[in-house]
């Protein structure tokens, strides 16, 4: 099928998307610091006098803060008008890759650029139909390049306009988790835990992040929770996550919780029974199993009574 549009894009690989721009800060400690607190990275290599900072910190040293880039070049939002007029009004982050140079140690000045590196042929996902544009920003100091970030977006017209919503996406399922979703089919929290050292881990994984051990056995969760953190999607609209209790909030914003466990494990899910702009950090939830589709059980999380407002 002729892609007009797609030529077109095409013809924006290779163009700046950003002029020469300048890191707002030296590399520095205090950020380096803020950092490892986040991510809750110990390693000794970002203390110290010898201190470097953490590799993946790299577009960190780029970002333009709450105020934004300055000098993004023409080239960039003129591609990105002409999605904006071809329906391509949604946006999402699929992916990113970055590579080191060398490390970047406090005083650092760094300046970057970035190219449009790639736009692929046109895309249908369950999201919708658009193009992966890929930008490469390379990092340098002085006149050294230290690492380059590379970020994929999917620029795409929403799918679900129709009047059928789409199911829900099916969880991925693989040799290190099918026993998790085959208790939740019967409708059990199983919770993985070491029979080396009894450490208890959740999402499941092969090892334990303690002391290593591969071996394992389950222990079922009773079911009480609580709000650990919570975030609220608005964009992009994807009708398979509107809230099925809510119908008439076609695709309206939906909460998606970070729950703590009575045993102390965390996990990601859904809070239903209560408004998304009413989930709360600290707000009591308990375990059930729903049923989205013939196929489709999850496990979710209801307010218990006294938090439900
Ligand atoms: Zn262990």
């Amino acid at each position: 099928m002729d892609d007009e549009l797609g030529a077109r894009l095409k013809s924006y690989e290779g163009r700046a998307a950003t002029l020469t721009g300048k890191g707002r800060d030296p590399v520095n400690l205090p950020m380096i610091r803020h950092w490892c607190e986040a991510m809750g990275d110990t390693s000794p290599a970002y203390t110290g006098p010898c201190a470097i900072a953490p590799p993946t910190m790299l577009q960190a040293w780029t970002m333009g803060g709450l105020a934004g880039h300055e000098g993004r070049a023409a080239a960039h939002d003129e591609m990105f008008a002409l999605l904006e007029e071809a329906g391509c009004t949604s946006i999402v982050a699929t992916d990113c890759e970055q590579e080191y140079l060398r490390p970047l140690r406090p005083g650092d000045e760094v300046t970057f650029d970035t190219v449009i590196e790639s736009v692929s042929p046109r895309k249908t996902t369950k999201l919708g139909t658009g193009y992966f544009i890929t930008t490469r920003t390379d990092v340098r100091v002085g006149p050294d390049v230290v690492g380059t970030h590379r970020f994929r977006v999917l620029k795409y017209a929403p799918a679900g306009a129709g009047p059928k919503r789409p199911p829900r996406p099916r969880p991925v399922v693989n040799r290190d988790n099918a026993g998790f979703w085959e208790g939740v089919g019967r409708h059990r929290l199983l919770i993985q835990r070491c029979t080396a050292c009894a450490a208890l881990r959740f999402p499941w994984l092969p090892g334990c992040n303690a002391c290593g051990s591969p071996d394992w056995d389950t222990v079922e969760a009773g079911g009480e929770g609580t709000v650990y953190s919570y975030v609220v999607m608005h964009h992009p609209p994807f009708p398979a996550f509107t809230a099925s209790e809510h119908a008439a909030d076609a695709a309206g914003p939906y909460a998606v919780a970070l729950i703590e466990l009575a045993e102390g494990v965390r996990m990601i899910s859904g809070v239903v029974g209560v408004p998304y702009d009413k989930v709360r950090v600290g707000m009591p939830v308990r375990l059930e199993f729903r049923s989205y589709d013939d196929e489709l059980v999850l496990p979710v999380f209801r307010p218990c009574e006294e938090a439900a407002v």
